[in-house]
Order: structure tokens, then C-alpha cells, then sequence
């Protein structure tokens, strides 16, 4: 089914799923992607605090190094002999300067320099192999000047900017100078770079970053830590350290697993919620569709079941347990004449009053209820009490029952009724399915057909009075010959009688005697005429269409005098042979003797041949236990007398058998062809068969069975 607002309904549907989707996609992504900046951030900060940190301590270290130079006793050296260039001698420090670089590693080496820069005492650390050679360290030395320039200027210690110096053992290292303006000159510390990290910064920062020393531009002048690992993110930090003199960059890398999809906790639970979500929409939007295409089949169903129950003829009615009605059919609507709505309002009083808890009282219809308005008023009480009957359980005919409705208009009509438990999806009954069938056209078309088939039997009949009535003149020429002999013959002997023998007294006993016998003869003749006439008359007149117990002989008794006449006529000598004893059968017996009236002709004319010299017609009847020679119907149990009318005339030709039964056939020239048929459905109204079969050696025997009484 393809209905254009309910396609535009889908499609607006399918929008704003579409819609949800998106957001719920969209929202998601922004979540994550915040909580993954949130992390980032806080790893940035973390960062940022561990250098300002760094840089702090760095600067507290550098300070604690200076004022511990300051501090140290330089006596000694002013008593110390210089040795001409002022090759330091390391007796010219104090034991606590030794002491001093042994415990401060990133000290590398300490200088006496007199004002004009010219080292005179020089200690080196005990951790290095000689660095430098004299030549790169004298008074013009650029570092060590510009450092002791701005410490005499500030009249401070002083640092000066980083240089690198090549190792002799090959490499080089990056340096710094401390410059401490002291009595008599300078005391100049130098600082490696790296061991500055090391000493004062590793233990702390070193771990999992690397720190180092930068120039502005971000050429690292040393570095300590970890290298960073492939696949990782990087988080970098600077920060200044401003020293007298000089200014330093700290900058620590710091790295993190990255792309780091779940960087913590928050971002994966945000990630596992996100997935839950997308799942139940996912779920959601299958379920939706499943339920859309349940109510697409729904929908189809239903107009299905809706075009089926409005095109069928058959009326349709539902009831609930109650009696109320819940359904009708247009079929039943237009059957009876009410609108659905005038039956429901209806039969809602047909269910009968109602006790207070709202449940019926149990009898619906009580007395004093008004019926369903289809209820024909004079049969209302009965088909009230049906109703109850059903409602109470019990169980209506499976092949339907017949009753009669009434229309608004008040006219009965007929209908056959099927009424089954309505069960509903559980298979509890909720009431009771009624289907309705009009059969007041079937009626009228039964009592038509029944009406014809009397009249063709009437006319059937009136032909076979007629063939009657020229074998009844045939046949009362000879009584009445025979009485008119005997009349004349009597009156010949009145005469001869009175003419002869006035006195004689025994010719007159003889003629009176002759005269009586001969009276007698006639008054026999008579009666003979009159039963002929009479039983045409009987057969033609009685129209009784009672079914009755009839005994087969009186069946067979009826017609004979019929039969003989033909039988005479035409030379047939009849064999009578019935079972003794029969029961009576039952049948509606003027019908059944025109059966046997009809069958016994047929075979008599069918010997009515010059070459047929033997002609017998046999009659013969018997008890059989099932209807043999018909449907089967032993299993009932029930006994059949079966008739049967054999001759031994010309039998039945192929094609004369093809139309054996069929009104009107017939291969006589005064036939009517109507017998046959008559016979046949006469002999089924009665719930027999009538069948026939070759005689042996020749003619043809006709059977059929009527049930015995
Ligand atoms: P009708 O006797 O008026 O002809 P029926 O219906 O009784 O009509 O018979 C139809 C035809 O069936 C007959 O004309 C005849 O040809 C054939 N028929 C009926 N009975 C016999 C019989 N016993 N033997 C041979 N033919 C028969």
C-alpha cells in the first residue's frame, strides 16, 4: 500500500532521526575533544609549574654557590707565591675550595684573577681531566672579561654569557662565568652548563622530560633527560632565568603518549557514555524501523480484512460474553436494514439488566429485556432463550442452524446461522462469531423448482393417463363384449326358454339356471370394467404427498392391475417374486407406484419386438443391508428394499445410455421421454438410487432401493 502522506511521514521521520543522529554525533565529538584540551591544558600547566619551579631553584642554587664563594678564605693566596704568568699553584687555596668544588659539581674550575684579569691562582674540579690550556684562558679572556666588567660595574658578582669550549679529549662543553669582584681582584667560578642541569635540576625534572639550556632562537646549548620517543606529543615550556649579567632560557619537553584517544579517566567514561549513547540510538532507530514495517503490515492487514469484510455477502456479527454486540458487518447492516450504530444501541439492552458491580446478572436477556430489533417480536422469547443458552456454554451445531430475522421494515426473512467461539490471541474465548447467510432467494428458488417439478410430474402422469386411457378402451372392450355376449346369450335363453317349454318345468330350471350363471358372468365383467376404470382413476386422482410405511406388496398391488392391462395387450407374461417377509418401506407412495408403473412399461415396450417371442417381465423385490447399489450407506446401519424390473427386450444402446435420463429423451414415436428422469428424482427424494444394468442373456434390469420403515 503506497499512501503519499504516509510516505511524507517517513520521510519526515527519517529527517529527524537523521537530525538526532547528528547532534547526538556532534555533541559527542565536541565532549571528547574538550575533554582531550582539558587534559592537554592540564599537562601544559603541570609543565609550566614544574619550570618556574626549576628556574627557582636554579636561581636559589646559583646564589647559594656565590655567597658559599664569597665566603671562602682567600688569605692564603695573598701569601702564596705567584708564580710569574700566575700559574696557580693549588696551595694557594684554601682546603675549603677544594672542598667547595668536590661537593658543587657544576663548578668546573676556580680562578684568582688580579684586576687586570691575569689569573694567578686556579683550581680545577677533581671530576675532569684538564680542560683548558693557558692560552685560551688569559686576560682577554672575552667571557671571563665581560663578566668581570659588569660585576665591577655593579659592584656584584657577575655572570657572563655561555660559550663553548672544545675538550681536549675531544667534544666540548658549554660554559658560563662567575665573576666576584674580591679584594684585590676576582674570583671567577666557571659552570658547566650540563652539570648545571644535572646537579641543581636533575634529580628533580629530569624524569621523563627533557631540560636544557636555550638560546632564544632555540638552539640548545645542553641538554639533559630522556630523548623523546616516536609517536609521542611533545609539551614544551620556557622559561627565563635572569641572572646578573646574563639571561638564560630553561626550556623543558615534556611528552605524552599521543594521540593519546583516552588521555584519562573522564575522557573514557565521556568515550564509553558517548558509545552506550550511539548504541541506543542505533538500537533505537532498529527498533523504530521494525516498528514501522510492523505497522506498514499492520496497516495492510487490517484494509485487507476491512475490504474482505465489507465485499462478503455474508453477514457478520460479534458478541461478547455478555451478549452485547461489538462488531457488525456492512453484509449483516444491510441485511437486516439497521445502522450499525441502531444494532449496537440495541443489543446493548438485549444484554439484559445489570446487577450493581457492572457485570450481568448472568442470564442475559432476562425476561421483560427487549430482544435484538432484528428479533421477530413472536419469536423473540425463543431466540432469547437460545441466546442464554449460548452465552451459558453451550456449544451450536457445527453445520449452522436456520432461523428467521426481521427486517426494519418489519418483513421475515430466512437465514442459515454459523456461530463459532471468538477466541482472541491468548485463545480465550471473549465471545461468540456469528456468520449469517440470507437464504430467502434460496428458498424461493427450492419452492420454484419444487413447484415445476410437481407440475412435470402432474403432466408426466397425465401422459401416462392418456396411454392409460386407449389401453382402458382396449382393454373394457372385452368386458364389455364379454357382457354383451352374456346379455344376448341370456336373452336368447329367456326366450328360447319361454318359447319352448311352457309346461315343461325342467327346461325352465336349466334356462334360469344358465340365465342366473350367465347374470352372474356379467355382473363379474362389470365389476372387472370397474376396477380397470377405477384404478386409473386412482392412480391419476390420489395426490397424498405423505410419506408413509407401505408395504412393497401393496406398492406392487396398486399398479398390477395397470400393468397387466399393458401386459395383455402386448403378450407379456409377468413373474412376480417377492422375499417374504419385507418390511414396509417409506415413501410417498403414489410416486413410487408411478416409478414402478413407469419402469414396468418401459421394459414391456422394450420387448414389444416381432423377434421377441418369450416375452417376461420380472418383478422382484428384496431386503438388502446397505443401499448397495447407491452411495453407500451400510455404515448407517439402516435396511433398504430394493425393487428391481427386468425384461428381455432389446436392451440399451450406447448411445441411447447417454441420454437415458434426460427430460425429454425419448426413441418412441408417442414417448414423452419425461419416465425416466421422473423416476430417478423421485427415487433420490427418498434418499435411494436407481440404477440399471444388462439382463442376461438379453434385455435390461432397472433396480432401486427405498428405505425400510
Ligand atoms: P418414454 O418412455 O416416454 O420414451 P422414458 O424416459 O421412460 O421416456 O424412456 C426414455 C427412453 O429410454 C425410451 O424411449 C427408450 O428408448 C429407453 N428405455 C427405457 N427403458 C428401457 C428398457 N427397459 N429397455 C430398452 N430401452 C429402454
Amino acid at each position: 500500500m503506497s499512501v503519499p502522506g504516509f510516505e511524507r511521514n517517513a520521510w519526515q521521520r527519517w529527517f529527524l532521526w537523521l537530525l538526532l543522529a547528528g547532534l547526538v554525533l556532534a555533541l559527542l565529538g565536541t565532549v571528547v575533544w574538550l575533554a582531550g584540551r582539558h587534559e592537554v591544558e592540564q599537562v601544559q600547566a603541570a609543565l609550566d609549574r614544574d619550570t618556574s619551579d626549576a628556574v627557582a631553584d636554579l636561581r636559589s642554587s646559583l646564589q647559594r654557590n656565590t655567597q658559599s664563594l664569597r665566603a671562602l678564605r682567600l688569605q692564603a693566596q695573598d701569601n702564596g707565591q705567584r708564580d710569574g704568568q700566575g700559574a696557580p699553584g693549588a696551595a694557594a687555596w684554601p682546603p675549603e675550595a677544594a672542598a667547595l668544588l668536590r661537593e658543587h659539581r657544576e663548578m668546573v674550575r676556580l680562578e684568582r684573577r688580579d684586576a687586570a684579569l691575569l689569573p694567578f691562582a686556579v683550581l680545577e674540579t677533581p671530576y675532569r681531566t684538564r680542560m683548558f690550556d693557558k692560552a685560551t684562558r688569559g686576560s682577554e679572556h672575552n667571557d671571563v672579561a665581560l663578566a668581570c666588567t659588569a660585576a665591577r660595574k655593579l659592584a656584584a658578582p657577575a655572570y657572563s654569557p655561555s660559550h663553548y669550549v672544545p675538550l681536549l679529549e675531544g667534544g666540548g662543553i658549554e660554559l658560563m662565568e662567575l665573576c666576584i669582584p674580591v679584594e684585590g681582584g676576582y674570583l671567577v667560578a666557571t659552570y658547566g652548563l650540563r652539570d648545571m642541569l644535572t646537579e641543581l635540576l636533575g634529580p628533580t625534572l629530569a624524569r621523563g622530560q627533557e631540560v636544557a639550556f636555550a638560546e632564544p632562537d632555540g638552539t640548545r646549548l645542553a641538554i639533559i633527560g630522556v630523548r623523546r620517543r616516536a609517536g609521542t606529543r611533545i609539551f614544551t615550556s620556557q622559561q627565563l632565568v635572569d641572572l646578573p649579567g646574563v639571561t638564560l632560557m630553561l626550556r623543558v619537553d615534556g611528552w605524552r603518549a599521543a594521540p593519546d584517544l583516552f588521555p584519562n579517566l573522564l575522557t573514557a567514561l565521556v568515550t564509553g557514555i558517548s558509545i552506550a549513547l550511539v548504541s541506543v540510538l542505533v538500537l533505537l532507530a532498529r527498533d523504530t524501523r521494525r516498528r514501522l514495517k510492523a505497522e506498514r503490515e499492520l496497516a495492510e492487514t487490517l484494509a485487507f480484512r476491512k475490504a474482505m469484510e465489507d465485499s462478503v455477502i455474508t453477514g457478520l456479527r460479534a458478541r461478547d460474553l455478555r451478549g452485547r454486540l461489538t462488531y457488525v458487518n456492512p453484509a449483516f447492516c444491510e441485511m437486516v436494514g439497521f445502522s450499525a450504530e441502531e444494532l449496537m444501541a440495541g443489543h446493548a439492552d438485549a444484554a439484559g439488566p445489570r446487577d450493581g458491580s457492572g457485570a450481568t446478572t448472568g442470564v442475559p436477556g432476562a425476561i421483560g429485556a427487549p430482544g435484538a430489533p432484528y428479533w421477530p417480536t413472536e419469536l423473540a422469547h425463543e431466540y432469547r432463550q437460545r441466546q442464554a443458552h449460548r452465552l451459558a456454554g453451550g456449544m451450536p451445531p457445527r453445520e449452522g442452524f436456520e432461523s428467521v430475522f426481521m427486517r426494519k421494515d418489519g418483513s421475515r426473512f430466512p437465514v442459515l446461522i454459523f456461530e463459532a467461539p471468538l477466541l482472541d490471541a491468548q485463545r480465550v474465548q471473549t465471545g461468540w462469531m456469528s456468520a449469517f447467510i440470507d437464504v430467502s432467494e434460496q428458498r424461493r428458488i427450492e419452492e420454484l423448482s419444487r413447484a415445476s417439478q410437481e407440475r412435470l410430474q402432474a403432466s408426466a402422469r397425465l401422459a401416462t393417463v392418456g396411454e392409460m386411457a386407449s389401453l382402458l378402451s382396449h382393454e373394457l372392450t372385452q368386458p364389455l363384449a364379454a357382457i354383451a355376449s352374456y346379455a344376448s346369450g341370456s336373452l336368447n335363453l329367456l326366450e328360447g326358454g319361454a318359447d319352448q317349454g311352457g309346461g315343461d318345468k325342467g327346461v325352465v330350471i336349466d334356462t334360469n339356471v344358465e340365465v342366473a350363471m350367465a347374470v352372474r358372468r356379467i355382473a363379474e365383467q362389470a365389476d372387472r370394467a370397474g376396477q380397470v376404470i377405477r384404478s386409473v382413476h386412482d392412480f391419476v386422482r390420489r395426490r397424498d404427498r405423505t410419506r408413509e410405511p407401505v408395504a412393497p406388496r401393496a406398492l406392487i398391488d396398486a399398479v398390477l392391475p395397470l400393468v397387466q392391462l399393458q401386459a395383455r395387450k402386448l403378450a407379456v407374461r409377468i413373474d412376480m417374486a417377492l422375499e417374504d417377509p419385507l418390511p414396509a418401506v417409506l415413501c410417498d407412495r403414489t410416486l413410487v407406484e408411478q416409478v414402478l408403473l413407469n419402469l414396468a412399461r418401459n421394459g414391456m415396450q422394450a420387448m414389444d419386438m416381432p423377434e421377441c417371442v418369450e416375452r417376461v417381465l420380472q418383478l422382484r423385490v428384496l431386503l438388502i443391508g446397505g443401499n448397495s447399489i447407491g452411495n453407500a450407506r451400510a455404515a448407517e446401519g439402516r435396511r433398504w428394499v430394493e425393487f428391481s424390473v427386468a425384461d428381455v427386450g432389446s436392451g440399451i444402446s450406447k448411445d441411447v445410455e447417454e441420454k437415458l435420463f434426460t427430460p425429454f429423451f425419448t426413441t418412441r414415436a408417442d414417448g414423452m421421454g419425461l419416465g425416466l428422469s421422473l423416476c430417478r428424482t423421485v427415487v433420490e427424494q427418498h434418499g435411494g438410487a436407481l440404477v440399471y444394468a444388462p439382463h442376461r442373456p438379453r434385455g435390461t434390469v432397472f433396480r432401486f432401493t427405498l428405505p425400510a420403515a
